[in-house]
């Protein structure tokens, strides 16, 4: 498995936009550089052992000044800790605090048969309990995109429904191409998953990516 950092740079170099973010190695660097993104910042553990990184405690988001960033950065630490002793602690990220929005979910799976394969959803029950998921074989045209995103049954969500404004839609077509992309460069990955991408009224951000190589 990659880590959040690692992923996060492939996913730049293919044109998908990332919150900012760095690797503080102690609690000082992560004051740094909390004060070069600016606040409010998002500190997250960065291990190989933690591949859902709340689970464990190790996301705190909101943090708006020096002093709750070392706070947050002990009781990432200490909360790690405690849930899996042994866990080996990189560093912890701390990165831009993207503004609320709704959330979709990118991914890519490598299927014995089929080969790469690309999905697409929103987040939360969409995904989880209603299952109203969208996929496509790799390599994408902007087309297959846009039918991935406009074929699902949460599809009024995305072009704006009562007090929730409609999502820049040619942005996502835009992760969903980039991801295309990606996996058939690099066809050693296994399972891609961009969770959650926010989408805006004019464009998205990746907030969290996780890359399983075979
Ligand atoms: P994991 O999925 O490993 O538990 P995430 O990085 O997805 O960890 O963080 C959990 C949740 O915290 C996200 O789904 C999102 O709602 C919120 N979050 C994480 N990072 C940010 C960020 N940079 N800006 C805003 N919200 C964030
Ligand atoms: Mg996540």
């Amino acid at each position: 498995m990659l880590l959040e950092p690692e992923a996060k740079l492939i996913c730049v170099e293919y044109g998908v936009p990332v919150t900012e973010f760095k690797v503080a190695a102690n609690e000082k660097e992560a004051e740094e550089y909390a004060d070069e993104i600016g606040y409010p910042v998002v500190l997250k553990v960065v291990s190989p052992e933690i591949i859902h990184k709340s689970d464990a405690g190790g996301v705190i988001v909101n943090l708006r000044n020096r002093s709750d960033v070392s706070d947050a950065y002990r009781k990432i630490l200490e909360n790690v800790k405690k849930y899996d002793a042994n866990a080996r602690i990189v560093g912890v990220l701390v990165q831009e605090m993207a503004p609320q929005s709704t959330e979709t979910i990118v991914g890519a799976i490598k299927d014995p048969q089929f080969g790469q394969t690309i999905m697409f959803g929103l987040g939360g029950v969409f995904v989880e309990l209603l299952k109203d998921v969208s996929f496509r074989i790799a390599p994408i045209t902007a087309d297959d995109a846009r039918e991935m995103i406009t074929q699902l049954k949460a599809y009024p969500l995305l072009k704006g429904f009562r007090n929730s404004p409609p999502a820049d839609i040619d942005a996502l077509v835009g992760v969903l191409l980039s991801t295309s992309r990606l996996v058939m460069d690099n066809p050693e990955i296994k399972e891609l998953d961009l969770n959650p991408v926010l989408a805006y009224q004019k464009g998205a951000k990746t907030v969290d990516a996780r890359i399983i190589l075979e």
